[in-house]
């Protein structure tokens, strides 16, 4: 039997939870190893869809399926979600007062694959990947979220990337007030990430167009009023350059 695609969302349909359509009918397709982009307007739907693949109750799927590996994830919560391998990376809104960076990648590693790795083991590969990162060692013991800019909430977000080991990660730089140093510490997390294990699908939800130089996505999608209008190359990239969004409303 040949393997099922890694991710699919098919002809999705999302709403509020007071049943205003938001998306409809989204398909995307991820393979193993393939980086996806998704860009659009504001107000296209990009968060929608991100919070409907990492179950947000705010919104409610009226149709259509995510599946994960053959899977139909549709209703699993977003916790058997991340225990599967996905990776729904998300800004925190909330602080973690007096959790420690290292801390937090304990207890959400143990969340993802219900294993403890002494702190010790913890730490070391820990700072094995900042290296690669090219992290100062110290920010591992930082409060999560104590004051973090925009780009130390990044290099948390590629530390998690990098421990947890997903089989797919859906990244979502909305609305995250990223600057280039952010954007840069991303993309280049992600690299040295899929260079380290190919087969790991990658799914942007970007309003950055800078975001794709970086990262070079197999694919690109435009998201447009709830509605995917185009999917192609890199190409597509070039041209939302040329002639932004308009060509496609
Ligand atoms: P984007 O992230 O692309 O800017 P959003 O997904 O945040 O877009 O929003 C898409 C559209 O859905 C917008 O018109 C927004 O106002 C609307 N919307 C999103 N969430 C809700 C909600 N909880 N209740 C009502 N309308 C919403
Ligand atoms: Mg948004």
């Amino acid at each position: 039997m040949p393997e099922p695609p890694l991710f699919e969302v098919e002809n999705l349909h999302v709403a509020t939870t007071d049943g205003t359509p938001i998306l409809s009918g989204i398909d995307l397709t991820v393979g193993a190893g393939e980086v996806h982009a998704l860009m659009g307007p504001n107000g296209s739907g990009k968060s929608t869809l991100a919070s409907a693949l990492l179950a947000s109750p705010e919104y409610v799927v009226t149709g259509g399926s995510i599946r994960f590996r053959g899977d139909d994830i549709t209703d699993w919560s977003a916790d058997v979600r991340g225990k599967a391998g996905l990776f729904l990376a998300f800004q925190y809104p909330q602080e973690f007062p007096g959790v420690s960076v290292m801390n937090f990648l304990r207890q959400a590693l143990s969340a993802r694959k219900g294993i403890d790795l002494s702190i010790l083991e913890l730490r070391l590969a820990v700072m094995e990947w900042m290296e690669r990162f090219n992290m100062d060692p110290a920010f591992a013991d930082r409060y999560l979220n104590d004051g973090f800019s925009g780009g130390e909430k990044k290099r948390n977000e590629v530390l998690q990337l990098a421990i947890l080991e997903p089989e797919m990660a859906i990244l979502d730089e909305t609305d995250s007030g990223l600057d280039i140093d952010a954007l840069r510490i991303v993309a280049g997390g992600v690299q040295e990430v899929r260079a380290a294990r190919p087969g790991m699908g990658v799914l942007a939800i970007t309003h950055f167009r800078r975001l794709l130089d970086y990262l070079s996505p197999d694919n690109v999608h435009i998201l447009i009023g709830g509605k995917l209008v185009a999917s192609g190359g890199f190409e597509l990239a070039a041209q939302l350059d040329a002639e932004g969004f308009e060509a496609w409303r």
